[in-house]
């Protein structure tokens, strides 16, 4: 699937001692789950954010289903999450036996609206799983003080939002439990690879069986029993050696990375801000009380035809801009088995409107007034055979 474009969407990058590390974790001869690397990448995830315990897992995906597992739900329980969220986020609970309720998204970051919250709880409703769009915090206070009212898990889904920071708390330490990934397409890389954040000390004895393929393992290595055994239903969420050496090296260097990712994003800011001016597109927003990590860069066009129209005259001039969520109320699998208490209408008009810009480390600034060249182009062409401006009011 190696298409030839010049800019591509995205490029796995090395920054610092990656392959070294790999090379060290072979000559140490310990290849398999929870050896030193995997430790210090915990360690290391645990000191800049706070959290008392972060687990390596093999991806975001198995750290969602980890927590979905430990939220224990039963048949008919329901979770509140937004639709406008990657597959992940609800199919690790309907794997864990409960049902999606698709929430709608707020207009100016796209995360999960939480003065809609309150309307979908029910009886049966047992967690929150909010979603850190594009680095970006959600309304973390509210969201956590409906869920204290009405006694309800929250399980951060902060795939991207490692190294973000809501009113100065790390992304991921908020809610009982959060989930990070490394994904290659994510800001910290090795690959496939992912985290779960324990912040209920109550649930880590269980997140590490779980994790250990449903044995105290755990126990035995610590010396308090003489054997591991069976003791719950668990599965392979432990990452390689290999991997964890990897993601050690990008780890290390966390904050580079991030910096360059600032300066990516503010040159799209920067230099898109005229278009936004003459009313033909929408930048991102990033509220005052929150930290991003700068984890992507979208534009919100003014409909559905121009967004896929600007996506084709990119992809002509060699450049890879791709859309993002299919909100999930509306997939094959979404509409079977999800709950959708109320409309969804700024899910409905954002996702069809977005599209996100090439972002990586090693991306260039000529690269980038590539792409901003050829949208601007494209957006002159558009409104000046209207003759209109084709405006529209956000959401
Ligand atoms: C990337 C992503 C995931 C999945 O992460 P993996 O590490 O690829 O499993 C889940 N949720 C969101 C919001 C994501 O962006």
């Amino acid at each position: 699937m190696k298409v030839e474009y010049q800019i591509p969407f995205n490029l796995p990058f090395i920054v610092g001692k990656e392959l070294h590390y790999i090379a060290q974790a072979v000559t140490l001869g310990q290849l398999g789950g929870d050896g030193p690397f995997t430790q210090k990448c915990g360690r290391l995830l645990e000191e800049r954010s706070g959290i008392p315990n972060v687990l390596l897992t093999p991806s975001c995906t198995a750290s969602l289903e980890l927590a979905a597992l430990l939220c224990k739900f039963e048949p008919g329980d329901e979770v509140i999450m937004p639709s406008f969220t990657f597959v992940s986020t609800a199919s690790a609970v309907v794997r864990a036996g409960a049902t999606p309720v698709f929430v709608d998204i707020r207009s100016d970051t796209l995360n999960l609206d939480e003065t809609l919250i309150e309307e979908a709880i029910g009886p049966r409703t047992r967690a929150i799983f909010p979603v850190h769009y594009a680095g970006v915090g959600c309304e973390m206070d509210k969201i956590i003080h409906l869920a204290k009212t009405h006694d309800l898990m929250v399980v951060e889904d902060a795939a991207q939002g490692v190294n973000a920071s809501y009113r100065g708390r790390a992304l991921g330490s908020i809610g009982q439990l959060g989930a990070y990934s490394f994904h290659e397409t994510k800001n910290y890389i090795c690959g496939e690879g992912g985290a779960l954040c324990v912040n209920d000390s109550a649930l880590l004895h269980r997140a590490h069986i779980l994790r250990d393929k449903g044995t105290n393992r755990q126990d035995f290595m610590q010396g308090k029993v003489r054997k591991y055994e069976w003791v719950d239903i668990g599965s392979s969420y432990t990452p390689s050696e290999l991997v964890s050496a990897f993601l050690l090296g990008q780890l290390e260097e966390m904050d580079r990375i991030s910096e360059k990712r600032r300066c990516i994003y503010q040159y799209y800011f920067n230099h898109l801000e005229d278009l936004e001016k003459r009313g033909l597109i929408r930048r991102p927003f990033i509220p005052e009380h929150c930290m991003t990590n700068y984890h992507l860069f979208y534009v919100l066009f003014s409909s559905e035809t121009i967004r896929d129209s600007v996506e084709e005259s990119l992809a002509q001039a060699g450049i890879q801009a791709i859309t993002h969520f299919e909100p999930l109320h509306n997939s094959p699998v979404g509409r079977h088995i999800g709950i959708q208490k109320h409309p969804l209408p700024v899910t409905e008009s954002l996702a069809p409107r977005l599209l996100r810009l090439p972002m990586f480390f090693n991306i260039s600034e000529a690269q980038q007034a590539g792409v901003v060249g050829e949208i601007t182009r494209f957006l002159d062409r558009f409104s000046s055979r209207r003759g209109v401006s084709v405006a529209s009011s956000g959401a």
